[in-house]
């Protein structure tokens, strides 16, 4: 990764602080993570992804389109490295449109990043890069065994891990 990790993870507290001050509610289902069931696409940047994809994948992870391998019985085992897009997105109507513009914000902080230390900017489905990954294995380990760092519960006390598009990210 050609960004330093602290500054991305600078981007994701920025947006996780919005979002707890914007306090939308999650009824806990996981659906949002279930990308087909939910009927959206999670996109993320190519750095997100690395940092995603740095500990491998949980050992019981199955990798297609109908959802997010880092869901495993209805917990995110990736939570502290989950992307801008499983931090800022909620079901609740209340947050309608929040959301957008802590994305679109987190977003343009991210491209700015990209540019600040000429880090081309790549932004695709996570299903793109998690086939990339699991065709070149010795880019990045694969099934290092993730655990649950967080459950769904605490979802709904602080912060999502609900996937989204963001608008105008692309
Ligand atoms: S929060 Fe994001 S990384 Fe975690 S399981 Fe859901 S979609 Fe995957």
């Amino acid at each position: 990764m050609s960004i330093p990790i602290e500054r991305l993870m600078a981007v994701y507290r920025a947006a996780d602080a919005e979002v707890a001050e914007a306090a939308p509610v999650c009824e806990v289902s996981g659906r949002c993570c279930r990308f087909k069931e939910y009927g959206h696409t999670l996109f993320l940047s190519r750095t997100e992804a690395e940092l995603l994809l740095s500990q491998g994948l949980p050992a019981d992870s199955v990798v297609n389109d109908e959802g997010c391998p880092f869901q495993i019985r209805g917990l995110c085992t990736a939570r502290d490295r989950r992307p801008l897009g499983c931090r800022v997105y909620f079901c609740d109507p209340a947050y309608a449109g929040r959301g957008e513009q802590i994305s679109e914000t987190a977003i343009a902080a991210l491209k700015t990043l990209h540019q600040e230390t000429e880090t081309p900017w790549e932004y695709r489905p996570l299903i793109h890069f998690l086939r990339e990954f699991l065709a070149s294995p010795s880019m990045l380990p694969v099934a290092s065994g993730g655990k649950a760092e967080q459950t769904c519960e605490n979802h709904a006390e602080s912060r999502t891990v609900s996937p989204r598009l963001p608008p105008g990210a692309e």
